[in-house]
């Protein structure tokens, strides 16, 4: 049919969120094709396998409890099965295995298709820097890559509570169809062209977030936090500015910069798994794999990425605050020093 085809590689927490509102809008809509693929990493839940869980209950037990997904969205192990008659294919994995599904969709979709990221982090890069994952898929898939991010927490977005996210394209033509495909009356979209700066808020945002949730450990209180967010905010501001040169200062006002900042630094998983890191003393994996049922961290992987290359290039103490992160979690400094590290900040000299 010359209907759009939609295919969601990916289908934990997030994943499962957004497939609710593409699904019902993909039903709803005359120029989208009903049927919605998921990719599903398949799992075992009780003896059954999870695709099949989710195709006979169309709820995804383990990552998103307690909702249904439109029956309209046909979960798919197989993730070339589940990609090769797609027009849009919407990433929506964690970031450390991006690369791997790339390799696999390597000359098996559709050359006219086009991508959207929903992704929050980077990948290291040769030569020292870091990658945007949007620009790994159009390398790898040789396919353009249009990003949606924002203050999204995928709980409250599935409880249909509202909220806005941004997408950054730079083909304004798919503008309207992105729009169609992913606003509901909960879930209001801006789209803006500064595509680089709505990707790097998204991951940045998570660095902050362990930030925060040491604090919150440690029982420093509100102004602290209000401290390292802001400290965060100019960080994210200073990173685009010097990595990213001529994204404009307002993407940091739009959804994906000050409001998912805010949300994930009070409500997300890195905040919460990194408070329990200064009050038990477990690693963040111990912690992640005891907290999440599943779920991944961001944060911590993104702090990391993000050093790797600030280390190369001698820009460490430029950005003490994601350096700090970096160190606490990977444990070269205790969450106690955090604030010994932001004291003299850039920002107050
Ligand atoms: P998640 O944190 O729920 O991760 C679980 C998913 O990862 C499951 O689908 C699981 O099958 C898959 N997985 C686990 N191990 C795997 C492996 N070895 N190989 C391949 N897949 C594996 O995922 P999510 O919440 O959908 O997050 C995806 C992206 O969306 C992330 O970058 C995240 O930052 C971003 N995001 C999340 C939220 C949220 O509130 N959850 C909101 C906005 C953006
Ligand atoms: P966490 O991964 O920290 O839960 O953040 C979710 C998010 O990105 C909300 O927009
Ligand atoms: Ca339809």
């Amino acid at each position: 049919s010359d209907k759009t085809r939609v295919c969601i590689v990916g289908s934990g927490n997030w994943g499962s969120a957004i497939a609710k509102i593409v699904g019902a809008n993909c039903a709803r809509l005359s120029n989208f094709d009903d049927r919605v693929t998921m990719y599903v990493y398949e799992e075992m839940i009780d003896g059954k396998k999870l695709t099949e869980i989710i195709n006979t209950t169309h709820e995804n037990v383990k990552y998103l409890p307690g909702h249904k997904l439109p029956s309209n969205v046909v979960a798919i192990p197989d993730i070339v099965e589940a990609a090769k008659e797609a027009d849009i294919l919407i990433f929506v994995v964690p970031h450390q295995f991006i690369r791997n599904f790339c390799s696999s969709l390597l000359g098996k979709i559709k050359p006219t298709a086009v991508a959207i990221s929903l992704i929050k982090g980077f990948d290291i890069a040769e030569g020292g820097g870091i990658d945007l994952i949007s620009h790994i898929i159009t390398r790898h898939l040789k396919i353009p890559c249009s990003v949606l991010m924002g203050a999204n927490l995928a709980n409250e977005v599935a409880e249909e509570k509202f909220c806005e996210t941004t997408i950054g394209s730079r083909d304004m033509k798919m503008a309207p169809t992105f729009r169609d495909l992913f606003q509901a009356h909960h879930f209001r979209v801006v789209v803006v062209d500064d595509v680089n700066a709505v990707e790097v808020c998204g991951a940045l945002k998570n660095i902050v977030a362990c930030g925060a949730g040491f604090v919150d450990g440690l029982g420093l209180g509100d102004n602290t936090k209000a401290a390292v967010i802001r400290l965060g905010l100019m960080e994210m501001i200073k990173f685009v500015d010097i990595f990213y040169p001529g994204s404009k200062l307002a993407t940091f006002f739009e959804s994906c910069g000050v409001a998912d900042l805010i949300t994930t630094c009070y409500g997300g998983r890195n905040r919460k798994v990194s408070e329990a890191f200064v009050k038990t003393g477990k690693s963040i994996k111990e912690l992640e794999a005891e907290m999440l049922n599943g779920q991944k961290l961001q944060g911590p992987i993104t702090a990391e990425e993000v050093n790797f290359m600030l280390k190369n290039k001698q820009m460490e103490d430029k950005f003490p605050l994601f350096t700090a992160i970096h160190k606490i979690c990977s444990g070269t400094i205790q969450a106690k020093d955090l604030i010994d590290c932001i004291r003299n900040h850039p920002e107050h000299m």
